[in-house]
């Protein structure tokens, strides 16, 4: 399959289990929590970003006032990151995980669940078919994917 294909597939979605999540152990609910809801995991990885490849990956909230503090979060320990697979998965997924901030997240979802404020919270997910699939080529190599 080439790169083209890939890219414009719209079955998958990136997540991130986040530093605060990982540290309090919630990495296996979490999971479970996505399988059960249909998603297959493609790819997996646990791993501590860097403070640039943080800044890279969340480059499109550069002018943010929060860009500093987030990308100093996210590359302060470990994250779990995988590529979901499933009909819908962009969409399908933000469902699940619930609102950015976790006070306004539905029950029973998973920033509802697990965050801790609405920065730690808990997961990422992506938020379009395009960002999607540039966010998993950031992670992730064709041959780590199943
Ligand atoms: P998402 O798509 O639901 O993850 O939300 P956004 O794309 O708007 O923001 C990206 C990430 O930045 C969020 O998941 C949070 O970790 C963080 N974030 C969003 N809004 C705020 C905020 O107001 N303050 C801080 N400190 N972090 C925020």
């Amino acid at each position: 399959m080439n790169y083209k294909k890939i890219k414009n597939m719209s079955n998958i979605t990136l997540t991130m289990v986040k530093p605060t999540a990982l540290k309090k152990g919630y990495a296996g609910k979490i999971l479970a929590q996505i399988t059960e809801a249909g998603f297959k995991i493609q790819a997996l990885k646990m791993m501590r970003l860097s403070l640039v490849e943080a800044e890279k990956f969340y480059e499109v909230h550069r002018e943010r006032p929060f860009y500093g503090e987030l990308t100093e979060f996210m590359s302060s320990g470990p994250i779990i990151a995988a590529i979901l697979e499933k009909e819908n998965a962009v969409e399908d997924y933000r469902k699940l995980i619930g609102a950015t901030n976790p006070e306004n997240a539905e029950e029973g979802t998973i920033r509802k669940q697990f965050a801790t404020n609405i920065q730690e919270n808990a997961v990422h997910g992506s938020d379009c078919d395009d960002n999607a699939a540039d966010e998993a080529d950031f992670f992730f190599s064709k041959k780590e994917r199943y």
